[in-house]
């Protein structure tokens, strides 16, 4: 444990700390805070039970963004997936979406009226099940960001391989970049910073986030998600700040390269497409989704099954949208800690292990 405590040395944590506070000082003539975005649900979560907002100076704010897979997942796929269940289809599932409320049930309450649906940890799942039940149909909830995508098509390659017929991909992928030209493009919406996505990051690079300073003349930091990393990040962004700079600063690159993960990335482009894609609370960013290409066609569970997922409609009570555009924190929610709890999640930030609303439960105001 010697590597992890070097990130979580609290003398070096005071001294970035005592840092922090000299550049902050310096912003005051901003005469409004610094908002930064952590896009990433596991920035959100570790920047909760680290503290990591309490320490910081009083003109640094930091807002949560959309970076939860489960979280941005709308409910029309939920309640389209749940209808594949109940028609005797294997549905394969991450274990976050199963307590995802749908609009009438959540996987977990179709599993438990009878629907096969199973939880995998890693989608080789998929294949296990295929393999184990060729004369049912199996449906992998191909959910995620780039980090998990590059997973799930591996798997979907070793089945095309072994001529697997039986396994199909209900897709709802999601790019991190259109999303955040999406936030930057709202007028309702001030981001002065990214803490960029570190997973995320590993697959597409730290090259990727070019565009945003090039264009946004945001700064752009990829952090890991170490309590140092976090404010290491915070601090290198500061500074940009300071300096009235923005640049892409890779302060991961123990994980990340300019260029990501280029096997992983070709992995991708030969079997996805950039597709459209709806964002819970969002709406529907252009190209920020990725669907399978035509010639493989046979694997897409919505051609094979002949359902749609269509735009649905959210639960109206659930402040979710509003949590992962960063404009409400989980406490402004009425139902925040009242009727809707890890145990009772009325919305998804309250059920993922990266949701915003759960991290604020969890470290936060409990
Ligand atoms: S507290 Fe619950 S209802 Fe409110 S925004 Fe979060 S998940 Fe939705």
């Amino acid at each position: 444990m010697k590597y992890i405590d070097g990130f979580r040395d609290p003398v070096v944590a005071a001294g970035i700390r005592a840092r922090l506070d000299a550049v902050a000082a310096g912003l005051q003539a901003w005469n409004r805070p610094v908002n930064i975005m952590e896009v990433c649900g596991s920035h959100t979560m570790a920047i909760a039970r680290y503290g990591i907002r309490d320490i910081l100076p009083k003109n640094v704010t930091l807002i949560s963004g959309p970076g939860c897979p489960v979280c941005v997942t709308p409910t029309s796929y939920i309640d389209t997936a749940i209808t594949l269940a109940e028609r005797g289809v294997i549905v394969v599932s991450f274990g976050d979406m199963i307590a995802v409320p749908g609009s009438s049930s959540s996987l977990a309450g179709c599993r438990a009226r009878g629907g096969t649906v199973e939880i995998g940890y890693s989608p080789m799942r998929a294949i296990e099940l295929a393999e184990a039940h060729p004369d049912r149909e199996v449906v992998f909830l191909a959910i995620g960001f780039e980090t998990t995508t590059a997973p799930v098509v591996a798997m979907l390659e070793l089945a095309i391989r072994r001529g697997l017929r039986n396994l199909s991909l209900l897709t709802a992928f999601k790019l991190v970049p259109p999303a955040l030209t999406a936030l930057l493009s709202d007028p309702e919406i001030r981001i002065d910073a990214f803490l960029c996505p570190a997973h995320v990051s590993a697959i597409i690079g730290a090259d990727a986030y070019k565009p945003f300073v090039e264009t946004w003349k945001v700064p752009c930091v990829v952090a890991g998600f170490e309590p140092l990393d976090i404010l290491y990040g915070i601090l290198g962004i500061l500074e940009q700040a300071a300096c009235g700079e923005a640049a892409v600063a890779n302060l991961y690159a123990r994980v990340v390269t300019a260029q990501g993960n280029v096997h992983a990335q070709s992995l991708m482009a030969k079997y996805l497409e950039p597709v459209d894609a709806a964002w819970r609370g969002i709406g529907v960013i252009p190209a920020s989704g990725l669907g399978l290409r035509p010639e493989y066609a046979d694997y897409d569970a919505g051609r094979r099954h002949g359902v749609v997922v269509g735009l649905g409609a959210e639960n109206p009570a659930c402040a979710c949208g509003e949590v992962l555009k960063g404009k409400q924190r989980p406490p402004d929610c009425p139902l925040f800690g009242a009727a809707c709890t890890p145990d009772h999640p009325v919305g998804p930030c309250m059920v993922s292990s990266e949701g915003t609303c759960a991290a604020y439960f969890k470290y936060i105001v409990n």
